[in-house]
């Protein structure tokens, strides 16, 4: 067998960075301007010709630095491992998902030119690319059924797109794309492929299947404890450096920068994330199967019943499982509030609180919540019923304690 590439292995790969004075974890590089030894230096830096995104250096850490906008050390270690987890060239941390995704967004597209996109993703992202793109930078965006490869392949010819922008695992529907299909047609109009990867860190490797860049919200899984917003950009060390520029850089410019006491912090967190993951998915798979045999409208592409199972185990790294996140159809918004009012209020099953990725489950009605700034019209065409649930399980308590909160809350709304 051919062996796959395995984000574990590629993280435990990477070179360790040991702290100032010996310390087993990285130090806090906290500070926001660096010295040069010769007053010679600085030019240089400003020219490109000395300084961690140097080209000729052809090393990232091997000039001198120049401020913590641009460049800091803790937050590129942090960046380093990111890319090593998704098998890509390069990657660097940002203050927040959406401040990624807008950065790269805007790095790759001008003023007049368009992205095709998914029409199932992520509330903000949607937002950014039909509210505010069109009013503030006149980028247009044509939202596309992204299982239905005429529909894209249409949409990139018409419109000359330059991104092809979807989600691993859609958010909240859990539609998986296809992301060698949509490399392919990508590559044949010539826009870069852009993946958010959020919902499926470790467990799919969108770069590994074709994917140009990646952008994560490192706010859900990767941190997991629900305690800082922050976002991610994995690509090759061109567009990575490229954001970086001092004259076009988006992260750069916009300065959408992660704090090296956060990245720091973030760092002591990936070595367990793939256990993490496993773990939630497990969960995830016992739930699913067991609301599915008892006749529950039940959303999890772990489930064969999934309409991409097959395709999201082809794209899938063996060992992760199929992700933490699934989703309950109530049958109205009622029913989903005194659902999620039980598991709450009576059972300490988890939480009403949008985000994912957390120890604990996390529960919240989309259609009314973080999916709200679809229209109904666009709810319905994405498939976001009003009393759509969706549930990421955590990590805490027994199975046998979480499944019997779970199911008693279901008898009882079923009943009532
Ligand atoms: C949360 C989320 C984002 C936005 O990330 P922030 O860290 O909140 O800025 C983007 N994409 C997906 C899929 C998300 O779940």
């Amino acid at each position: 067998m051919a062996h796959r590439f395995d984000p574990v292995e590629s993280m435990a790969a990477a070179r360790h960075e040991f702290g100032e004075h010996g310390g087993v974890n990285l130090s806090i590089e906290a500070s926001t301007t660096f010295t040069v030894m010769a007053a010679d230096e600085m030019p240089k830096i400003f020219r490109g010709e000395r300084g961690p995104f140097s080209m000729q250096a052809g090393n990232a850490t091997g000039g001198c630095y120049l401020y913590g906008r641009n460049f800091n050390p803790t937050v590129y270690t942090f960046g380093r491992l990111l890319a090593a987890m998704e098998g890509t060239e390069a990657g660097y941390a940002t203050s927040s998902g959406l401040g990624a995704i807008a950065a790269v967004l805007l790095q790759l597209c001008s003023s007049g030119e368009s992205i095709v996109s998914s029409q199932t993703i992520y509330g903000g992202t949607f937002a950014l690319m039909k509210e505010f793109f069109p009013l503030k930078t006149g980028i247009q965006t044509r939202f596309v059924d992204i299982t239905n490869y005429q529909e894209v392949a249409r949409a990139l010819t018409e419109t000359g797109s330059k991104v092809l922008y979807c989600e691993t695992v859609a958010n909240p529907t859990l539609v998986v794309a296809d992301i060698p299909a949509l490399s392919a047609i990508a590559r044949r109009h010539g826009a870069t492929l852009v993946v958010d990867n959020t919902f499926s860190p470790m467990i799919v490797s969108p770069a590994q299947l074709g994917a140009d860049v990646v952008v994560h919200s490192v706010t859900k899984y990767i941190s997991g404890a629900s305690d800082v917003i922050a976002g991610a950009v994995c690509a090759s060390e061109a567009f990575i450096y490229s954001m970086m520029d001092l004259h076009t850089g988006a992260l750069m410019l916009l300065g959408p920068t992660m704090d090296p006491k956060i990245a720091h912090e973030l760092t002591l967190r990936m070595p367990h994330l793939g256990l993490r993951i496993a773990e939630h998915s497990r969960r995830a798979q016992i739930f699913a199967e067991r609301l599915r045999d008892a006749g529950a409208a039940v959303t999890y592409p772990g489930l064969p019943e999934h309409p991409q199972h097959e395709l999201l185990e082809s794209m899938a790294n063996p060992g992760y499982g199929l992700g933490g996140l699934l989703t309950l159809d109530l049958g109205s918004i009622e029913r989903a509030n005194r659902f999620m009012e039980i598991l709450q209020n009576e059972h300490s099953f988890g939480f009403m609180a949008v985000s994912l990725g957390y120890f604990e489950t996390l529960m919240s009605c989309s259609g009314s919540s973080t999916s709200s700034e679809l229209t109904e019209e666009e709810q319905r065409a994405a498939g976001i019923a009003p009393g759509l649930v969706r549930m990421s399980i955590g990590l805490t308590g027994s199975i046998e304690q979480r499944w019997g909160q779970l199911w008693d809350a279901y008898r009882r709304i079923q009943q009532s």
